[in-house]
């Protein structure tokens, strides 16, 4: 038996497979990332939310909440969308089990140095069906919860899920496991159905990755969570040269001086933003005439969009019901600033709009009406000199 082990988990098989040296040890653990961060408490409460569907049970959504710090609305919009995924969903995992801990050895592999190591697949997985029909497997399902915002596909992750399940219970009698992907926030989900040369397909890759292990690496937005994050330098490269590709689309061949580069580049992905606005409003406004005809045999049509925004004055009476304190009004109804604002100058004189708004700004913050709520994704808010850092140039990027 190897001495040494790469463990592979399913959650991380997407990633192993684009770096497979992701799988070693960090060189700083203690900057992996924190199970106590956001992200973190925010997948695991809406998991535990999720998992209640299945059976039917009614989850104690405050006491979930306050357990991982989480937003009780948002854990009741998970759960809501979780047992509408089920109505449709369930067919495929009766009898279902959650949260099954598997664990199994896929061999040995050959590392750099002719060290031997075992590698092993472990993991959990959200969902497994596994019913009989007789002695035999009438079907195999496995499934997985995805409870954040974004809509990608880890293929990789529900093959591992799969592998794993017929390590313990073989192939069914429909002769292909089924993997099931739901992304709760999208109203979304993929199903994949894997035969017995699929599932060995992905074993080899496995392997064959693992042999890869301390000899390859692969930067790209698998990155994300990887516990070599904070310390990996190809990694930093990488956001370097696709700032940089971003950086040489907008700028093109235009030399700018070194010194000003950071700032150029700010200034300039601003105009681009404002160039990309203004063109949506122009093929908003060509729609409004007809398809637009892309010459390709394909064309844009007009559609429609409905928003149906609720009306904080001719409902109040109503949203007073449900509503039970300040901080809940605060959650439910956003007030604009800018539109505030700008009515207060519509109010007074012509050249007194400036100092009105200010004013307003003013006895706004006397009265702790401006909040400060940090948002989900981290803005540039200003450029500063690194020392010792590599400068950011315009060139050929080389992705690794
Ligand atoms: S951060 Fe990215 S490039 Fe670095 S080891 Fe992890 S997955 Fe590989």
């Amino acid at each position: 038996m190897p001495e040494r082990q790469i463990r592979i988990w399913p959650s991380a098989a997407d990633r192993f497979l684009a770096c497979p040296s992701s799988a070693l040890p960090p060189e700083r653990p203690e900057l992996a990332q924190d199970p106590s961060s956001p992200e973190a408490r925010s997948g695991s409460s809406g998991h535990e939310v999720a998992a209640c569907v299945p059976h039917g049970r009614e989850p104690d959504l405050e006491e979930i909440a306050s357990r991982y710090g989480a937003d009780p609305d948002d854990l009741g919009y998970i759960h809501w969308a979780a047992s509408k995924a089920w109505e449709e969903l369930g067919v495929y995992f009766p009898e279902c089990r959650d949260e099954v801990k598997l664990t199994h050895s896929l061999g040995n592999v050959e590392l750099a140095g002719d060290e031997l190591a075992e590698v092993v697949l472990s993991g959990r997985l959200d969902l497994l069906a596994a019913p009989l029909l007789g002695d035999a497997l009438e079907l195999l399902s496995v499934g997985d919860w995805k409870t954040g915002r974004g809509r990608t596909t880890h293929r990789a992750q529900i093959k591992a899920g799969a592998l794993l399940a017929v390590y313990e219970h073989g192939m069914p009698a429909t002769g292909a496991v089924l993997g099931v992907e739901i992304w709760l926030r999208h109203g979304d989900r993929e199903i994949v159905q894997l035969d017995e040369q699929a599932i060995d397909g992905f074993q080899d890759e496995l392997l064959t990755a693992a042999g890869d292990v301390g000899r390859k690496w692969g930067a790209g937005p698998h990155c994300v969570f990887c516990q070599h994050e904070p310390t990996c330098e190809l990694r930093a490269a990488w956001v370097r040269s696709s700032i940089r590709d971003l950086c040489a689309m907008v700028l093109g061949d235009e030399p700018v001086p070194r010194e000003i580069l950071g700032t150029t580049i700010r200034e300039q992905l601003t105009l681009l933003r404002r160039v990309v606005a203004n063109v949506d409003k122009l093929i908003a406004a060509e729609l409004e005439r007809g398809p637009i005809d892309l010459g390709d045999g394909t064309a844009w049509v007009y559609g429609e969009r409905i928003t149906k925004p609720i009306s904080f004055s001719a409902g109040a009476h109503v949203i007073d019901q449900v509503v039970a304190s300040p901080e809940e009004l605060d959650r439910v109804v956003k007030v604009s600033k800018d539109k505030l604002l700008k009515l207060a100058a519509s109010r007074v004189p012509k050249g007194k709009g400036a100092a009105a708004k200010r004013e307003l700004l003013s006895q706004l913050g006397q009265a702790g009406a401006i909040l400060e709520i940090p948002g989900p994704i981290k803005q540039v808010v200003g450029i500063e000199k690194v020392s010792g850092a590599e400068p950011l140039e315009l060139g050929e990027a080389d992705h690794g």
